[in-house]
């Protein structure tokens, strides 16, 4: 049985003080305990939710990290920088990072082996764009960033993974897929663990939605078999909102 997992991407939003009040108000939430929570603010207040967030079991992850340990590399943020301010997980290879910063598969495999080797988990995203869903792409698309992202990963290193499918169009968008489009996606996700890795992977690695989830269509799609929990940007950011998505992932729970 896969422990639900509820992750919030604030993106670039809120200030150093809202950041904290909205970490404080999800640990003083009355939410289930049968799911696993986390939260991704900006780099620059890592430390500051971090220590909000204290022994509260609510996890703290990045929205990105670079792939080398250290040096003449302005700007970025390495994985020993993340766990020194008490960071567990890293979301890697978003559609905004994919789209907008233009990173490839290949940048974001080198991401996803730094994270590992770090003892962090990435939260790897794939998705394919509406131009891909309307051409019938959707399949290949997902299987070509799946295998580039995780190319040479051992399966004991995959099943430390999160994988979040993340459909373009519908993030940020209002749209979401309905929970049989998004099912059928994350079977195929199962599939490839199984047939690249093994059974013991494709039973283990949790899979998560990501698109415009919401209160009211979360337990839906978490009803999904191969639906483990979700990946949330715009209703992460209001502590009632995202606690109403965790606990819809309760309801889910056998
Ligand atoms: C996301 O940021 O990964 C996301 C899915 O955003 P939204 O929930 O706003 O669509």
């Amino acid at each position: 049985m896969r422990r639900p997992l509820i992750a919030g991407n604030w993106k670039m939003n809120l200030n150093r003080a809202d950041a904290v009040a909205l970490s404080s108000d999800l640990v003083n939430a009355d939410k289930s305990s049968e799911v696993d929570v986390l939260i991704c603010p900006s780099h620059i207040y890592l430390d500051a939710v971090s220590s909000t967030l204290g022994d509260s079991g609510i996890s703290l992850g990045a929205q990105d990290v670079y792939f080398e340990a250290g040096g003449a590399f302005t700007g970025e943020i390495s994985t020993g920088m993340l766990s020194d301010v008490g960071c567990q997980f890293v979301i890697l290879g978003h559609s905004e990072r994919r789209h907008v910063m233009g990173e490839t598969d290949s940048l974001i495999n080198k991401k996803v082996k730094a994270v590992l080797e770090a003892g962090l988990t990435p939260v790897l995203c794939v998705g394919e764009t509406l131009e891909d869903r309307e051409a019938g792409n959707t399949e290949a698309v997902v299987k070509t960033q799946f295998e580039g992202s995780l190319a040479d990963l051992s399966p004991e290193q995959v099943q430390k993974t999160v994988i979040a499918y993340e459909p373009v169009w519908a993030i940020g968008t209002g749209k979401t897929a309905s929970p049989e489009q998004a099912q059928e996606v994350h079977a195929d996700l199962r599939k490839l663990l199984n047939d690249r890795y093994n059974s013991e992977t494709s039973e283990q690695v949790r899979i998560l939605y990501g698109g415009s989830v919401k209160p009211d269509n979360a337990s839906n799609l978490m009803s999904q078999p191969d639906i483990d929990g979700a990946l949330v940007g715009g209703a992460s950011l209001k502590a009632d909102g995202f606690t109403a998505i965790i606990n819809a992932a309760n309801q889910n729970v056998a």
